[in-house]
């Protein structure tokens, strides 16, 4: 949303500041994930189009073939075309989500002709007007229900664009508790929250635990802010082989399998957040093929990517 230069210094203070089939299906039908052929691919489910770059797509996919990324690449509408064309060239490094304003007048229209295009799915959704649960929302829902798309949310403390300006933007519209009730209401979505909810990583692993179409990332701050004391999401995902009632998705011995991996960064900051993942991991005791699974198997599965 806004302009290229909000653009930037939105990215600018998330890199300082801070950090979605019917999912439950198609998890299960991935039973032998950890031996899945994709099982080293990095899939970044955050990864904004950088429409500042003219040589953006080579520079990605130079990335992508050293790192073995692919990339849900979240696009502004305006340049649709162009990332539904590369994506058509390299569908297993460029996945196409496309950008939308819930409040835009002709957002339906809109999401009707990326569906059209070949994407697989929306976001990042951010700065509505109103809460993501507002029922003025629901034909976005409803056809990305339709689609069985997966959907990234924002959650969580959002930057100020302006600072001289009165701006209707805030945070508590994008709290990770209103992915639940979209999650429920709209069953075949696979819901990705962003930034796991930041601060309220509580609420973000508990709405992911009882909603097996929803799943978070970590991209932002936190695993930056949390450095020292990474050992706390433990407690946040404290369900590992306890009980029927939090069932993992293929028995996963691990609730941390409720994390994907996303960056929300430039193309060369994107292995600084691979080795951020990987602290969490040994600060947590991730088992290695949860580990797998939250860089990229899930993902693979759900794009089925091979
Ligand atoms: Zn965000």
């Amino acid at each position: 949303m806004g302009s290229e230069k909000n653009e930037l210094s939105r990215r600018a203070f998330l890199a300082t500041a801070t950090a979605a089939v019917p999912v439950s299906m198609v998890v299960s039908q991935g039973a032998q994930a950890a031996s899945a052929p994709a099982k080293d691919r990095l899939v970044d489910v955050h990864h904004h189009f950088d429409e500042k770059n003219p040589k953006y797509i080579d520079d990605f996919l130079r990335i992508s073939d050293r790192l073995n990324l692919t990339a849900c690449m979240l696009t502004p509408f305006a340049h649709r075309k162009v990332v539904a064309e590369a994506a058509r060239k390299y569908p297993t490094q460029i996945i196409p989500f496309g950008y939308v304003e819930l409040d835009a007048p002709d957002v339906a229209q809109q999401v009707k002709e990326l569906h059209d295009m070949g994407y697989r799915g929306l976001g990042e959704l951010e700065f509505p007007k109103k809460p993501f649960t507002d029922r003025s929302y629901d034909p976005v829902y409803e056809l990305a229900n339709e689609y069985s798309w997966i959907v990234l949310f924002h959650t969580g403390i959002v930057l100020r664009q302006v600072f001289d300006k009165p701006e209707d933007i805030t945070s508590s519209r994008m709290r990770p508790v209103h992915l639940e009730e979209i999650a429920r209401r709209f069953p075949r979505l696979t819901v990705l929250g962003a930034h796991c909810g930041n601060p309220e990583y509580e609420w973000a692993a508990e709405v992911s635990r009882w909603n097996p179409n929803v799943f978070f990332d970590l991209s932002g701050s936190t695993l930056t802010k949390m450095r020292g004391r990474l050992n706390h999401f433990q407690d946040v995902f404290w369900w590992s082989g306890v009980g029927q009632d939090t069932a993992t998705p293929n028995n996963d011995p691990s609730a941390f399998i409720k994390l994907v991996f996303g960056t929300d960064t430039e193309l060369d900051r994107i292995e600084g957040v691979v080795s951020s993942y990987r602290a969490l991991f040994d600060a947590c005791d991730v088992p290695q093929s949860t580990r797998r699974m939250i860089l990229g198997g899930t993902m693979s599965q759900f794009l089925k990517i091979v």
